[in-house]
This record gives C-alpha cells, structure tokens and sequence, in this order.
C-alpha cells in the first residue's frame, strides 16, 4: 500500500484501539514513515482485514508486523494452491520457443498470484469440468485410457461387482412386457423398484422346469 494508504489504515486504526497511533506529530510520522516501509506489499484492504482479525484473537495493540505476517502466510499459501503454471491461452502472443518470455509471463503470473491480483490456478482448475462444455467455461480434451493406465488402476481400485438384481429379471415380464435383464416399468413409463410378481412365477415356473 501506498504511504495515503498506510495513513489511510493508521486513521482506521485508531479508531478501535486508541493506544497504537502516536499523538505526538513528530512521533506520528516517523510511525508512518515505519509502518508503511513494514506494509508497502500489503494491500490497504488485506490489511484491514488484518486488523480485525488481530482484535478478535489478541487484547495487544496491533503492530505492522503482525499484519505482514498474516500477509506472509497468505502469500505462502496462495502459492501453495498455484500449480506454477498458466493456460497459454493467456499470453497469445507468447511464442512457444521464447523461453526467457515464459519465464518472464511465469514469473510475473506467480507475483500476480502471491500480490492477489491473480487466482492460485490449482488442478482441480485444469479439469476438464463435467457440464461445462455449454457453459463456455474451460474445457479440456479427454485422453483416452491407455492399457498400462487401466491395468495400475484395476490393481488398486479392483472394480466391485455389480449386485445381479433379482433373479426374475433373467425372463420377459408377461406384465409389462419388460424384456430380459431390462427392469420392469410402471405404466406411467417409470421404472419400478421390485419387479412385478407374474415376472417372478414366469421365472420360478421356468426354474423349477429347468430342475425336473
Ligand atoms: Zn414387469
């Protein structure tokens, strides 16, 4: 924040804890002069925030480091979540040889990104999301499974096996003239829970059959 800025903060300041701001004017600029060496990366609306969650946890009289270390931390942790990479959607005119420019645009995407101006771009950002397609929101190509891929994949999650439904559902139901392995249907067309009983004699009839 700019040294108004800082001012700006100091005047807030002072009006919930009239302990901090000096009130001799030689004094208050030299306290002016400190805090905003202290808070020249913070900006003016992070600080305030600063503030009032310092009197929610602490009855000491705020100080500029305890602000720039809340900024510290956020700094750390919003760099934390980037990926340290961008879309080079965004910088069109980068050319993809130019690599003294990529470091350029990813260094000024990472001060972006720890100074707030930008959002941490996480991986969960680089997904494709489902249902977005529509929307005109990012969209990603899918790459298809490869067989080493699938192979890893069913060795640590072992797919489970689909409950087979009740055993009715092997026959055509005379009743709503579901056919085989299909669930039996409503007339309203919806699909029923169970399955309808004459499909249950049909397939005992049969079972019983298959018996003799
Ligand atoms: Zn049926």
């Amino acid at each position: 924040m700019s040294p108004e800025e800082t001012l700006e903060l100091l005047s807030q300041i002072a009006l919930v804890d009239d302990r901090v701001v000096k009130v001799d004017h030689i004094e208050q600029r030299a306290q002016l002069t400190m805090w905003a060496v202290v808070l020249r990366d913070v900006p003016l609306a992070f600080a305030g925030e600063a503030v009032g969650r310092h009197y929610a946890e602490s009855a000491w009289p705020i100080m500029p480091k305890d602000i720039a270390s809340r900024w510290r931390d956020q700094v750390r942790d919003r760099l934390g979540r980037s990926t340290g990479t961008f879309e080079p959607t965004d910088h069109p005119n980068l050319d993809p040889d130019d690599v003294g420019g990529y470091v350029r645009a990813l260094r000024a995407h990472r001060g972006a990104v720890a100074g707030g101006d930008a959002e941490p771009v996480g991986l969960r950002e680089l997904m494709p999301a489902v249902g977005d397609r529509l929307g005109g929101g990012r969209v990603a190509e899918l790459v298809p499974a490869n067989d080493a891929f699938r192979e890893a994949k069913e060795t640590r999650y072992p797919r489970r096996e689909r409950p087979a439904g009740p055993p009715e559902l092997a026959v055509h139901c005379p009743k709503c003239g579901a056919s085989e392995k299909r669930p039996c249907r409503l007339p309203t067309g919806r699909q029923m829970v169970g399955t309808h009983p004459s499909r249950r004699d049909v397939w005992e009839a049969q079972a019983v059959g298959g018996e003799s």
